[in-house]
């Protein structure tokens, strides 16, 4: 009777039925349908434990080939509605019974079930498909086989429909701390970004080395109270800065975690609104979770004191978390770390091709009179954030907190041996090697090959410390490399070379290839152009071409 069915229930649904006329449509639909048939299909999944006969497949969707694939939309659309009522399966969803994917597609159209419950229902593999389809959006070149979702979809993301694979690099070695054989993972789509960081860390190699040092370590969590009264407020700021007092906060703060060490607890009051900024090392975490938990233990024991103190939010922005904020630059957050390097006049010119005194001129003109004119903070560097992120991606870092982990004060100096110093000054490195994206097996691998992969059992602390020395080091590369481009003013074509696609996309002779389409058909792929409005051909992929990014 019906040529499709599920358009039909589709379209149903976008009309304005009350939900008894809808069922009733339903069931007629249901019981007049006449099923087509269709070529039977390899089964792969079978969903439900105990009922044979539900089992389900995507055209795709082959768990045992770990090959990067796409499903599109036209493929997961092919999931069929099947012929029960809406009843039936919302019955059997809420029972947590077995309900087909396109049963779940309907349920999910429907409001029933929700988008985040497909992974406690399918396996990833059928989930995403049933995501994608749901959403009504096509994915066709986002891969999402051939990836372990088992850690990703527990604790790193929700409502997965995939994966985005990031180009990964490697710049090396690098000496740091008399170690020479450190080679940096780095995860960018930055063309010549690796390139310049290699640059800066041959350079440091030339001169021996970079040294690190950690100047502090100290992650921090404020949270707003308020007060009838700013007296209050004051009385509570007077009675945490009793050490006695802080001693029985302390203990309270360190009952939630096995690493969290409270170092201090700073009350900043505003009116009757009090601002409490826990600080505590928090071994080799980052340490968000573990503070946030420790903090609200305290807040509930403090509120036993202040009975009439209410806690507004566990985060009052004091922090502060993934915002620009002069507090942390001043007084740092996660690991405070330095990195500096005495570097050779000769190699300057040989190697950089500038001298100390340029180098030295354009920081004081660039890094810190550009800077503070722009009012910019935590921002006297050339491109700190550049590495800081393409550190952190590889890594499993909170990518956020690239604001405050990038400020850096990048100082160059001629000594008295007209010798270049180098330093670089990072307050905020935010950065953990056990919890978040830290747990997932390519980020694990990234910290793995830095010989800092989980928790330090010998010193807590101590992993996250190497991670956060290993980033210093590698800024200071970055930064070395670009001031000199800067100088001798090789930035742009070096990006142009390598940021920019050197291939020629557009233009070339009439009837003759361009080097762009030779290039790709020599790697054994073809290219079709076609003619462009103004008679210049185009490209009818761009995956070949990246886009300029100039500092
Ligand atoms: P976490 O995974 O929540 O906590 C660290 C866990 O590792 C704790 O259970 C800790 O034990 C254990 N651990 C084992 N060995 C350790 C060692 N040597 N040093 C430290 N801990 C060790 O990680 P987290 O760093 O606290 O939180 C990271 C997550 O927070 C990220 O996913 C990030 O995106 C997220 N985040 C949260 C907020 C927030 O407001 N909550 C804000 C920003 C980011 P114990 O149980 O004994 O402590």
């Amino acid at each position: 009777m019906v040529a499709d069915r599920q358009k039909l229930t589709d379209f149903l649904q976008t009309c304005d039925l009350s939900d008894e006329t809808t069922r009733n449509i339903e069931n007629f639909i249901t019981e007049n349908y006449v099923e087509k048939e269709k070529p039977k299909r390899k089964p792969l999944f079978s969903v439900g434990e105990d009922d044979d006969s539900e089992v389900y497949t995507s055209p795709k969707v082959q768990t045992e080939d770990k090959g990067v694939q796409c499903e599109n939309d036209a493929d997961a659309l092919e999931f069929d509605a099947g012929p029960r009522s809406l009843d039936e399966i919302t019955r059997d969803w809420k029972e947590c019974k077995s309900v087909t994917p396109g049963e779940a597609i309907r349920l999910l159209r429907r409001g029933v079930a929700k988008p985040r419950e497909l992974e406690s229902r399918f396996p990833a593999e059928l989930a995403i498909p049933i995501r994608r389809t749901f959403i009504n959006k096509k994915f066709e070149n986002l891969p999402y086989l051939g990836y372990d979702y088992t850690l990703a979809s527990e604790s790193c993301c929700e409502n997965v429909i995939g994966y985005t694979p990031v180009p990964l690099g490697v710049a090396g070695p690098l000496t740091l701390n008399d170690v020479s054989d450190i080679f940096v993972p780095m995860a960018t789509t930055e063309g010549a970004l690796i390139a310049s960081t290699n640059r800066g860390m041959s350079v440091i190699r030339a001169a021996g080395g970079v040294q690190v040092t950690i100047i502090d370590s100290g992650m921090t969590r404020a949270p707003v109270v308020k007060f009838p009264t700013a007296r209050r407020a004051v009385e509570l700021k007077l009675w945490l800065d009793d050490p006695m007092n802080q001693t029985h906060a302390s203990r309270q703060f360190q009952s939630c975690s096995r690493f969290a060490k409270l170092k201090s607890i700073d009350v900043t009051v505003d009116g009757n609104l009090a601002y409490l900024r826990f600080n505590a090392f928090t071994g080799d975490a980052m340490g968000m979770n573990m503070i946030s938990k420790s903090c609200d233990q305290t807040m509930r024991y403090l509120l036993e004191e202040f009975p009439d103190m209410k806690v507004l939010a566990l985060s009052g922005n004091l922090c502060v978390d993934k915002k620009a904020a002069a507090k942390n630059w001043t007084e740092g957050r996660g690991r405070s770390v330095v990195a500096e390097c005495i570097i050779k006049r000769e190699i300057v010119l040989k190697t950089l091709r500038t001298t100390p005194e340029a180098l030295a001129y354009l920081t004081t003109s660039k890094l810190h009179i550009g800077s503070s004119r722009a009012g910019a903070v935590g921002g006297s560097n050339a491109h700190a954030a550049n590495i800081v992120a393409a550190i952190f991606i590889a890594t499993g870092q909170d990518a956020a907190q690239v604001v405050s982990s990038s400020m850096c004060s990048t100082r160059m100096e001629v000594t008295e041996e007209s010798d270049l110093y180098v330093s670089c000054t990072l307050p905020c490195v935010e950065v953990g090697t056990v919890g978040g994206g830290t747990i997932l097996a390519p980020q694990r691998a990234c910290l793995e090959s830095l010989e800092c992969a989980g928790p330090n059992q010998e010193t807590p602390g101590r992993n996250a410390e190497r991670l956060a020395e290993v980033i210093a080091a590698t800024v200071l590369a970055g930064e070395l490399s670009l001031m000199a481009a800067l100088t001798t003013n090789d930035l742009v074509s070096s990006h142009m070379k390598l940021n920019r696609s050197k291939l020629q996309l557009y233009g070339g002779e009439p009837g003759k290839p361009t080097q762009f389409q030779r290039e790709v058909e020599k790697a054994g792929g073809s290219i079709r152009l076609e003619t462009h409005a103004k008679n210049k051909l185009k490209p009818l992929t761009r995956d070949f071409v990246q886009c300029s990014n100039i500092l």
